[in-house]
């Protein structure tokens, strides 16, 4: 059986079933073609008043369900990613516009969030403190109790699933808000998933909508942790209202990712990892490469051998599976790249290749000449545009680098002993030595600093399980202890 294609999931909402949302529908649109896929369920700020309430009750009894079975049904939301991945990756293909190998990535990864997830529950949560007390004395985890996950466009399945999957394995209920260009591939095909893997009815609620929903499901009462991924100005209100509400909330936020490329560094293998960094999906990753930093006795030839991969990738629908690039997610976001290409060119920045668009497809885009100050090095992007400044000394590029209010992800290609000792003079939620930008697995932490989050990490028990999880501290005497009163 399928998983979308023999299901009534179109224009619903899902609480435990599927039915219309007070939001109405919205249509799904295909960027790279303009066409409608489907009709998607919207949900209203009392659909999240309703779900909120109605998780808090699944909550209870999915938390006292034995460890073993929460594990199972995370190992056959696994499988199922797995036998359901040609149809997963279809979808994020089509609505989110990612080439097939990106596509295949979010499946594979979401199906390894899952398996990942799925040592959770028996995990050790807690530990046996020594005390000078006469009493037994632990530390011990216990479920947040309603978490909910707001996730973006670009990366809507690993960004939805690798929340979704650690919550619930820990015993939590979920309300999941995916970004509304991209609500199949961020949210439901994961509420489809975990109904076929037999999550009892209103442990996973998908409530799909925008903002207002957003802020909805952070003032619910019942909720009591927020895992938010997308950018920094919508992360700031979100943790402005969750400092409001005394809620707690996780942010992973934008990035404007250097690449330090040191000298003696095999120029060729360093303009490769470039081209990929700055435009695998259009460099629409929080962790793109977007700043470029080269030894100025290379930078020349690293220039030219990256304008020359801007003019021969081919961009166009990646449902034909013949690019390496395809479309801006909306013209919204194509306007905002192209005009900050425009500007920087204006103010004296070169463009080496691309600069131009055909509808939404916009052409990979090498800027050069720049200066640190210019709009193109200093924002985040979030298209496949890839500045690229000299430096001189490795005091200057720790400089230029440190200047980014963000501190997401860190590439520093050539010399080891070199790229260490950088690695500890840059702060950074990540660095990938001899490796691009874009990086990210089930078990590793994950996270940013600076403008890029709240310190907070996803990945691997130990982040996951101070993620969703509340510390309980918890003493027992054999007897009703003496008082003096
Ligand atoms: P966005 O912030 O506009 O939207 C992200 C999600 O937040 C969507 O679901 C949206 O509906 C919701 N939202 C927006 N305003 C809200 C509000 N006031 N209250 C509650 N919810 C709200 O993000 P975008 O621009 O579409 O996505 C791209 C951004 O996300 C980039 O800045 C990128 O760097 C960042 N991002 C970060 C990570 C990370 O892990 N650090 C990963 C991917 C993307």
């Amino acid at each position: 059986m399928s998983l979308l294609t023999e299901h009534d999931w179109k224009g619903s909402i899902f609480t435990g079933e599927w039915h219309g949302g007070g939001g109405g529908t919205q249509s799904v649109v295909e960027p790279a073609s303009g066409s409608t896929l489907a009709e998607v369920g919207l949900a209203d700020p009392r659909d999240v008043a309703d779900a909120a309430r109605s998780a808090a009750e699944a909550q209870k009894e999915w938390a006292a369900t034995i460890p073993s079975e929460r594990a199972a049904v995370l190992r056959r939301a696994g499988i199922l990613f797995q036998k359901h991945a040609d149809e997963v990756i279809d979808w994020v293909i089509r609505e989110a516009g990612s080439i097939p190998a990106k596509a295949g990535i979010e499946a594979a990864s979401a199906a390894e969030e899952c398996f990942e997830a799925s040592a959770l529950p028996s995990h050790p949560h807690g530990q046996v403190l020594p005390s000078n007390v006469d009493h037994w004395s632990i530390s011990r985890r216990r479920p947040a109790g309603v978490v909910a996950v707001i996730s973006p466009f670009n990366f809507p399945l690993v960004l939805s699933i690798r929340s979704v999957a650690p919550a619930l394995a820990l015993g939590n209920a979920v309300l999941l808000k995916p970004d509304p260009r991209t609500t199949v591939s961020g949210g439901v095909i994961i509420a489809r998933i975990f109904e076929e893997a037999g999550l009892p009815a209103g442990v996973l609620q998908l409530l799909p909508g925008g903002a207002d929903v957003g802020a909805a499901l952070i003032e619910a009462p019942e909720v009591r942790v927020i895992s938010f991924t997308g950018s920094t100005p919508a992360g700031r209100k979100v943790g402005e209202s969750a400092a409001r509400h005394l809620k707690r909330a996780h942010l992973e936020l934008g990035g404007n990712n250097a690449m330090i490329v040191l000298p003696g560094a095999d120029v060729a293998k360093a303009a490769s990892a470039g081209a990929f960094g700055s435009w695998l999906h259009q460099g629409q990753i929080c962790m793109t490469t977007g700043r470029h930093l080269v030894h100025e006795s290379l930078y020349e030839e690293y220039v030219a051998l990256l304008a020359e991969k801007a003019s021969h990738l081919p961009v166009g629908d990646p449902a034909s599976g013949q690019v390496a690039l395809g479309p801006i997610i909306d013209s919204r976001q194509l306007e905002r790249i192209d005009g900050i290409v425009q500007r920087t060119v204006a103010q004296g920045g070169t463009l080496a290749a691309g600069g131009t668009h055909e509808g939404l497809f916009y052409k990979p885009t090498v800027l050069s000449g720049l200066t640190p100050e210019m709009e193109a090095w200093s924002e985040e992007i979030f298209g496949p545009v890839a500045p690229v400044i000299p430096f001189s000394t490795l005091d200057e590029a720790v400089d230029i680098v440190s200047r980014s209010p963000f501190a997401l992800s860190l590439s520093i290609l050539g010399d080891v002993g070199q790229a260490m000792t950088l690695a500890d003079r840059i702060d950074s939620g990540k660095i990938h030595i001899n490796e691009q930008t874009v990086a990210d697995e089930a078990n590793a932490p994950f996270g940013g600093a600076g403008d890029s989050g709240t310190g907070s990490r996803f990945g691997g028990a130990e982040a996951n399980i101070e993620a969703f999880t509340e510390t309980q501290w918890l003493t027992v005497r054999s007897e009703i202890a003496p008082y003096p009163f």
